[in-house]
């Protein structure tokens, strides 16, 4: 296996140890709803092409949780062809490239959706239950909450990611997918 492919036996694990927060609320959404609306399967979707799932994969993964609500057919119908799309297999063949911190702040979601950066659109008690759930420390969760009230979405999620791999990030998190490369770099160490 190639340094940055994951395969999907080890996608759980991955997710708890290397998915930011915004992923990480996208992910288990899917897996306690099996269903994530447009903008939750795009932001989540073009991530998990970045950090390196292939197309069958995805697919899969994707199959699994949403049969599960719609059933296969329906899926097959109604939702493989975004997967496909956003891997450039349909359409206008663009290949998408995984959205920027910067362009998931920036977005709305609206009632219901699951997409968005934590930071910027949780209510401050979910933000609070959210850290904790991913093992944020409690005077490293208020220097955390602080950030994420002064709109400081970004340094937020760089303490976050300080707090749970206790190693610095001086660059600072801009985009998902470069929060999962200095992780995984900092796990395989
Ligand atoms: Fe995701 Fe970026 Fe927000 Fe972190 S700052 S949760 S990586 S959008």
């Amino acid at each position: 296996k190639e340094f940055g492919e994951i395969s999907l036996k080890d996608i759980d694990q991955v997710a708890r140890s290397s998915f930011p927060l915004c992923m990480r609320h996208l992910f288990d959404s899917l897996r306690e709803d099996h269903h994530l609306k447009h903008g939750g399967r795009m932001q989540l979707g073009l991530f998990l092409k970045g950090v390196g799932l292939k197309l069958d994969d995805a697919l899969a993964f994707w199959k699994a949780e949403f049969s599960q609500k719609v059933g296969a057919e329906r899926f097959d119908k109604e939702y493989a062809y975004g997967i496909r799309h956003n891997f450039g297999k349909e359409g206008k063949r663009t290949d998408y490239t995984p959205f920027s911190c910067q362009k998931i702040i920036l977005s709305t979601p609206g009632v219901g959706d699951h997409h968005g950066c934590p930071y910027r659109h949780f209510s401050e008690e979910n933000l609070r239950a959210a850290l904790g759930k991913m093992g944020v420390g409690s005077r490293e969760l208020e220097q955390v909450v602080e950030k994420a009230k002064g709109r400081h979405y970004q340094l937020a999620c760089t303490l976050t990611f300080e707090a749970i791999h206790g190693a610095s990030c001086d660059s600072g998190i801009n985009h998902p997918n470069q929060y999962f490369k200095a992780s995984q770099n900092i796990l395989k160490e």
